[in-house]
């Protein structure tokens, strides 16, 4: 019998509720580790906590990919861990391993084929490191921007990311720089997240601020907060560019369904300048994340942009939320 904390659903925080720490609760319990053929037993390292799992909350997540956390249920959500035990063919005792719906769990029996094992060495051993950079975030802010950016070395390109110290958005930022974008501009909510050409949204004039910093305008937008932000940014962009609609968190707890409906007057600035703004999810491009992943830590080991992309590999940025549960011992 192994010992096991869960954290569980305790209640639902309203559709337009701010979620607070009683919406969750700590059960103890025990496993059994009597594993079936195909199956592993997991020591969880690292949970990861995201701004969709808001919508998880909710009796309906307003989206067609994402299942609604049930009551007094574990929840899960990205993680790291360390099998066992394994009746797994493909995995092998001590090999590290992540999933996307991993149960926020200390032990865990899962399907060895839902694992993707990974190799510790593509990030010098920080394993929380494949929940951020080199996980779902880093992942999505390279897609987002491969797939839907269309950013080209030498075009002169300007690009804007919200939500731009956030896990996401700071990596966004560095991609963008890296892909050849010649001027990156971030916005952030408070004056420790400011760095260079960051915008305050909560003490400045965006609208202003962007003139200031964008005058040729925005070729490319990496949005992860939609509402008044991504407003004042669409208006200033130019004549067919994008919008890489990553997230739209500033509208997480409003009862609105996902992507959550434009103005009016944004919709015809969309349809007038002829800029792109198609639906972005990560998940529709897993046959390339091993692609993906390699190239993220190409980037890192090469050492080409040390300043930027590794300092935020070392936990340089402010953004990425992560939960440690227990030690990796190599
Ligand atoms: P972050 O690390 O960016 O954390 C969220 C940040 O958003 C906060 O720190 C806060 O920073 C900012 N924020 C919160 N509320 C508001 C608001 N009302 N208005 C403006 N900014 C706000 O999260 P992630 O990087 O994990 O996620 C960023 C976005 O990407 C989310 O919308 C998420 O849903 C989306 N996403 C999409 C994926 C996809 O496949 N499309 C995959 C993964 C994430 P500040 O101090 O600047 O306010």
């Amino acid at each position: 019998m192994v010992p096991v904390k869960r954290i569980v659903l305790n209640s639902r925080p309203g559709k337009n509720g701010a979620p607070v720490p009683e919406n969750f609760r700590v059960e103890e319990g025990t496993l059994v580790p009597d594993l079936e053929d195909g199956e592993v037993m997991v020591r969880t390292l690292y949970l990861s906590v995201d701004p969709y799992m808001r919508c998880r909350m909710n009796e309906d997540t307003g989206t067609d990919y994402l299942t609604p956390w049930r009551l007094s249920e574990c929840v899960d959500g990205g993680g790291v861990g360390v099998v066992e035990s394994t009746r797994c063919g493909a995995l092998n005792e001590g090999d590290v391993v992540t999933f996307f719906s991993w149960p926020w769990q200390t032990h865990a029996v899962l399907k060895g084929a839902v694992l993707q094992k990974v190799d510790p060495q593509l990030v010098d051993g920080h394993l929380s490191h494949f929940l951020g950079a080199m996980g779902i975030t880093g992942l999505s802010a390279f897609f987002g921007i491969r797939e839907k950016g269309h950013v080209t070395k030498d075009a002169n390109q300007t690009m804007v990311v919200s939500g731009a110290a956030g896990a996401c958005g700071s990596i966004a930022g560095q991609i963008g720089r890296l892909d050849g974008c010649v001027t990156v501009v971030g916005i952030c909510g408070s004056d420790q997240k400011c760095r260079t050409l960051t915008i305050n949204y909560n003490t400045e004039d965006v609208p202003a601020r962007l003139r200031a910093c964008c005058p040729g305008g925005v070729d490319v937008y990496f949005d992860n907060v939609g509402g008044t932000i991504s407003d004042a940014v669409i208006s200033q962009m130019n004549h067919s560019s994008h919008v890489i609609l990553c997230g739209q968190i500033s509208q997480y707890n409003k009862d609105v369904p996902y992507p959550p409906p434009l103005s009016e007057e944004i919709s015809e600035v969309l349809q007038r300048k002829n800029i792109t703004r198609e639906r972005f999810i990560l998940l529709s491009y897993t046959d390339k994340l091993d692609a993906g992943l390699y190239e993220l830590s190409q980037w890192v080991k090469s050492g080409t942009d040390q300043d930027a992309f590794c300092s935020m590999m070392k936990g340089g940025n402010i953004g990425k939320q992560i939960i440690k549960i227990s030690e990796w011992k190599n």
